[in-house]
């Protein structure tokens, strides 16, 4: 099925709708098909141990949401609505939903500019929907070590640009840069700052996180360049609450390196909605590569991937009240 709702200047959000997944009928002259005026998110629904369906923190993808589309000059969806319309997909889709451990539902709520005009302003019409697609474990036969390549060529967002934003133009202009590491045997591309071209932002699809040799967390700070990452927040709450210290402070590639070699860098993850948490082990870019916790997962990497997903389906305590139950 597809949840749409509509919105028009002066009438805000109206029609709400349930109906079978169909093509959106589109005019060539959609303002979203020129200039790229969209949203959207991404989290999942899953099965708990007690055979009820819940979402992680839909609340925070929500407010996110909201954030997004202020960014790009879009009426905010109210944060209620969002979760509602979820409920609604969760309801009438239930059967779509995997019943193993690690499967889910994934939903993906998006919006984007429906008005009809080819002049450069924001638009006064748009369109909510939200789908779903079952998703099976993001690992199978367990986590793999990921390798990454540091792009010489390509940033993802500068001070002043959308990089916090979640909206389809950030990943059309990464969609090289993805290219050119698969090119160089990578599975994911990693992100230097625009401005110096010397610090980590973050993956294409993902946060990152460093685990120092004195077991603090260590991670890029929110400056409006990088997604604020609702996996990379869990992890840095459930770290502090165990007595974790965690900075947020810029790391550099070279202090990456550095500490990579020296044992100072004892691991490195990445962190988003898909995987939940994958650990980095070898790191290529154009001076060379170079390997982490000798390219394996790490114990603390593990450690915290265990407890998140453990609190994410219901096999632990949920101390934050982030589990979010739909049936
Ligand atoms: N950065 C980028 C660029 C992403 O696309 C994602 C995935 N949404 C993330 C970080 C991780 O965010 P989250 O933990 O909310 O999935």
């Amino acid at each position: 099925h597809m949840v749409t709702i509509r919105y028009a200047e002066g009438k805000g959000w109206y029609e709400p709708r349930v109906e079978a997944r169909a093509p959106i009928p589109m005019d060539p002259a959609a303002a979203v098909l020129h200039y790229a005026q969209e949203i959207f998110e991404g989290l999942k629904a899953y099965t708990l141990p007690d055979g009820g369906v819940a979402m992680f923190r839909p609340d925070a993808n929500a407010t996110r949401f909201a954030q997004s589309a202020q960014r790009m000059a879009m009426p905010a969806l109210p944060v209620d609505t969002f979760i509602e319309s979820l409920h609604q997909m969760i309801k009438i889709d239930r059967s779509w939903i995997p019943q193993s451990e690690d499967g889910s539902l994934y939903l993906r709520p998006f919006a984007y500019a429906s008005e009809v005009f080819l002049g450069v302003r924001p638009a006064m019409e748009y369109l909510y929907l939200v789908i779903a697609s079952p998703a099976g474990a993001y690992f199978s036969g367990g986590v793999k070590p990921v390798t990454v390549w540091v792009t010489p060529d390509y940033t993802r967002a500068a001070p002043g640009g959308t990089g916090a934003a979640k909206c389809g133009g950030n990943y059309a202009a990464g969609l090289s840069a993805q290219a050119e590491a698969i090119e160089h045997g990578c599975d994911q591309v990693v992100y230097l700052d625009a401005v110096e071209r010397k610090y980590i932002d973050e993956l294409g699809g993902m946060n990152i996180i460093f685990v120092m040799d004195d077991g603090s967390l260590v991670t890029p700070p929110l400056t409006g360049t990088i997604l604020p990452g609702i996996t990379r927040d869990s992890v840095l709450k459930l770290a502090e609450r165990a007595g974790r210290k965690v900075e947020e402070r810029p790391v550099s590639i070279d202090e990456w390196r550095e500490g990579a070699g020296s044992g100072r860098i004892r691991e490195t993850f990445a962190c988003g909605t898909a995987a939940v948490i994958t650990p980095i082990g070898t790191v290529r870019s154009t001076e060379g590569e170079f390997t982490v916790a000798d390219g394996g997962s790490g114990e603390v990497t593990m450690g915290l991937r265990e407890e998140l997903t453990a609190i994410q389906r219901g096999r632990a305590e949920d101390p934050f009240g982030w589990v979010h139950r739909v049936l």
